[in-house]
């Protein structure tokens, strides 16, 4: 995971552990290779910018200048800033209300699916009674995968084919949670390949009928600042309450997991870190930190 972004901070640490004597003119050399290996990693360019000056700013205070070993102070630093951008502390899920709703969305391709069937599985291990509902009417491939899902994880799925209102699938799916005793839903939602208006009404209208706890977009890590991108305009439209990224397992560098709660302001509360439905972690600011820094 990240492991260009990660190679390149620990060049730039061996460069601020092998200084004596810490001056503004050295250090600004070690934060110029960290600013770099951000860029490089498809970090935002303020997200980045802002980063590095808060780390400066700490890192000239007399006790570190003082310090035997100002280069492993500043590496500190480093690191309690990167917890604080990635988010501090882990975003818990608010599953209230019974039955709890999840909205899933998100782009056509970016996991939805698949994380929607992991979300099942690890609140199903958790005790809780997961119904998986397939709200995309315009692929009923989708439906298709979903159920196949459900299926293997022994979870049900309510998948109405040829429903085509969404509006519609939600209230039966309210009906049947109830009547089967299931407590939270996770609704797979349509995507597209872009974000556009029919989409995002459609969205609006299930979201005020079903009043979610949750909506959580899902996003390609890989994607890197297109992530965020697509992160901006989702929030404005729906006002998620946190994302889910996908695929850090693949050739992510960084950048979206770096500037995701900067820019948008919500908690990145999960990552998929694989295809199987067991590859789904909770986000932990100082467990991603520590991997990031190798
Ligand atoms: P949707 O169109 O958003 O519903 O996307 P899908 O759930 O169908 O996923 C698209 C592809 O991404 C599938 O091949 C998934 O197996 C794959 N995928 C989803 N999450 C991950 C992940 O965390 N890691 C990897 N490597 N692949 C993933």
């Amino acid at each position: 995971m990240f492991e260009s972004l990660t190679s390149k901070l620990q060049n730039a640490f061996r460069h601020l552990r092998g200084m004596g004597k810490l001056t503004e003119a050295n250090m600004a050399d070690a934060l110029r290779e960290v600013r770099i290996a951000l860029l490089d990693a498809d970090v935002h360019y303020k997200v980045a910018r802002d980063f590095l000056d808060r780390v400066k700013a700490k890192a000239l205070g007399q006790e570190v200048i003082q310090s035997v070993q100002p280069g492993q102070q500043v590496i500190k630093i480093i690191y309690d800033e990167l917890v604080a951008l990635l988010g501090t502390i882990h975003a818990d899920l608010d599953l209230g209300g019974n039955p709890a709703s999840i909205l899933m969305v998100g782009l056509h391709g970016s996991g939805k699916t698949t994380t929607s069937g992991k979300l099942a599985r690890l609140l199903h291990k958790q005790g809780r009674q997961p119904l998986l509902v397939a709200a995309d009417v315009y692929r009923p491939a989708a439906m298709d995968q979903l159920e196949t899902l459900g299926r293997q994880l022994g979870i049900p799925t309510y998948a109405p084919r040829g429903e085509k209102d969404v509006l519609a699938i939600a209230r039966g799916a309210l009906d049947f949670a109830r009547s089967h005793n299931r407590n939270v839903l996770i609704f797979d939602t349509a995507g597209r390949l872009q974000i556009d208006e029919p989409l995002v009404q459609e969205l609006v209208r299930l979201r005020d009928l079903v009043h979610p706890r949750e909506i959580l977009l899902v996003l390609d890590a890989a994607t890197g600042q297109e992530a965020v991108n697509v992160a901006t305009h989702f929030d404005q439209a729906l006002h998620i309450t946190g994302a889910i990224l996908t695929k850090l397992d693949g050739d992510a560098r960084g950048g979206a997991a770096l500037s995701f709660r900067a820019v948008v302001g919500k908690p990145i509360k999960f990552v998929g870190t694989g295809e199987k439905l067991d590859d789904l972690e909770p986000f932990h600011p100082e467990r991603m930190a520590s991997r990031i820094l190798g």
